[in-house]
């Protein structure tokens, strides 16, 4: 096993990933980094380029594939990452893929988990409509119960059956081709993201040695 890890972590929503990019940042004491945690800080930097970013942003306009990747290439080139890094979430389509042309990385792991199983972990979502806190029906809330901070719980609009389905549609029709290119490239690990958070992190942990 090399002693660089450079992992990207991709797996639907419900499948516990950016839980697992924390443990596995420590454990290895890599940085992790998802698009929108870049994006935040290049804005925070008030950078040149960050002050583009926040333009756009304030527009209502998305960040091209482009500009994303070179603010992760001047990332990735911080001395943090000189042991590897861990990447979640991204790159999330062929296009990102394409501009991802500055480093290779050494292991990509997709956490799955059947569709059903992410319906469900997401379903229970709720939010309280003061102090934006998130729950979930397995804490033992339910919509119209009151949070701590006297809101009320209730359930967002993407939070609804029917938006879990669809954002997990676009999860598998943009990533599978991804997966596909680095499956030729042998490093993609599939990790069953079935069962309690430790019992996934071993097991993605051992997916590394291989
Ligand atoms: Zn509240």
């Amino acid at each position: 096993m090399s002693n660089s890890h450079k992992i990207l972590l991709m797996g639907p929503q419900g499948s516990g990933k950016g839980t697992q990019a924390e443990r596995l940042s420590q454990k290895f004491s890599i940085p992790f980094f998802g698009s929108g945690q870049l994006i935040r800080e290049e804005v925070a930097s008030g950078s040149a380029l960050g002050e583009k970013l926040n333009q756009i942003i304030l527009r209502g306009e998305l960040i091209s594939d482009v500009d994303a990747a070179f603010f992760l290439k001047r990332r990735l080139e911080k001395p943090d990452t000189q042991n590897g890094y861990i990447l979640d979430g991204y790159p999330r389509n062929l296009s990102q893929y394409a501009a991802f042309d500055f480093d290779t990385p050494t292991h990509v792991v997709v956490i799955e988990i059947p569709r059903e199983e992410s319906l469900k972990r997401l379903g229970g979502r709720l939010t309280c409509q003061v102090c934006n806190k998130v729950g979930s029906v397995s804490d033992g809330i339910k919509p119209g119960d009151i949070c701590a901070c006297g809101g009320q719980w209730y359930q967002r609009d993407d939070d609804t059956p029917e938006a879990i389905a669809r954002r997990l549609d676009i999860y598998e029709k943009d990533t599978a081709p991804v997966i596909a290119q680095y499956e030729k490239k042998g490093i993609v690990r599939r990790v069953d993201g079935q069962g309690n958070v430790n019992e996934v992190f071993e097991r993605i942990v051992s997916s590394l040695s291989s």
